[in-house]
């Protein structure tokens, strides 16, 4: 550990910020159906946002969370997807170092920030991003040679479609959707067939978690399961 370390370490998590911003911005626009590709604005005044006022985590406090031109208060949602996303990168970094694991899994935080936000905010996955989750997997798997992987998923997907259908026949009610088995299915080809117990711990304590959450907040008995997937696959390559 030097200096060096340390600049690369602040580096990647203010890159992990960006990606935090970008995925919460993309997830906010599938939410209101509008263009990927417009210019961010004030929700506000709608005047269109500098480069100087779209810096991550920096911008929000420069500007103490207000927009410059009407001094409208900006949705701290911003930052905290912005911290989440800097300290996960942090995390994949101080694990991995700088390996081709790392690059493979810098761009899995993408779709991994886009699916945990639309799934918080509107409660759908999108299915390019869970795609894109699954062809990055059998990136890395071709790439390491760790073909087994797939075998995984061909034992997590049925396992948990007959788990949901008992779910489903006795309680009468729908408990997973077919976005959450997609997910579980294309998380799994990350995983060793060995390393699928401690998956399924991971999504299991962290469902109850949300689950909880959700109701203590929002009173609802529906809460989106797709951050307790992905978090369980992240958490269980990690430890
Ligand atoms: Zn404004």
């Amino acid at each position: 550990m030097n200096y060096s370390y340390f600049i690369l370490l602040f580096l990647i998590g203010f890159w992990g910020a960006s990606i935090g911003s970008f995925a919460l911005c993309t997830a906010q626009r599938l939410e209101e159906g509008a263009s990927l590709f417009k210019r961010s604005q004030c929700e506000a005044c709608e005047k269109p946002l500098g480069p100087l006022q779209l810096i991550p985590l920096f911008s929000y406090l420069f500007q103490k969370g207000k927009c410059v031109y009407c001094e409208s208060p900006f949705s701290p949602n911003y930052l905290y997807a912005e911290l989440f996303l800097t300290i996960f990168a942090m995390l994949g970094f101080w694990k991995w170092g700088l390996s081709l694991d790392f690059i493979i899994y810098f761009i899995f935080l993408h779709f991994f920030g886009i699916i945990i936000f639309s799934d918080l905010l509107i409660k759908k996955i999108p299915m390019f991003a869970s795609l894109g989750v699954g062809v990055l997997g059998l990136l890395k798997i071709s790439l390491t040679g760790t073909y087994s992987y797939v075998l995984s998923s061909v034992i997590a997907v049925p396992v948990v479609w007959v788990i949901q259908r008992a779910i489903t026949k006795f309680k009468h009610q729908k408990s997973l959707g077919e976005g959450d088995l997609l997910l579980i299915g294309v998380c799994a080809i990350w995983l060793a067939p060995k390393e699928l117990p401690y998956f399924a711990m991971g999504i299991g304590g962290l469902g109850l978690i949300m689950a909880f959450i959700w109701h203590k907040k929002f009173k609802e008995a529906r809460f989106p399961f797709a951050p307790a997937i992905l978090l369980g696959m992240v958490l269980t390559k990690m430890i």
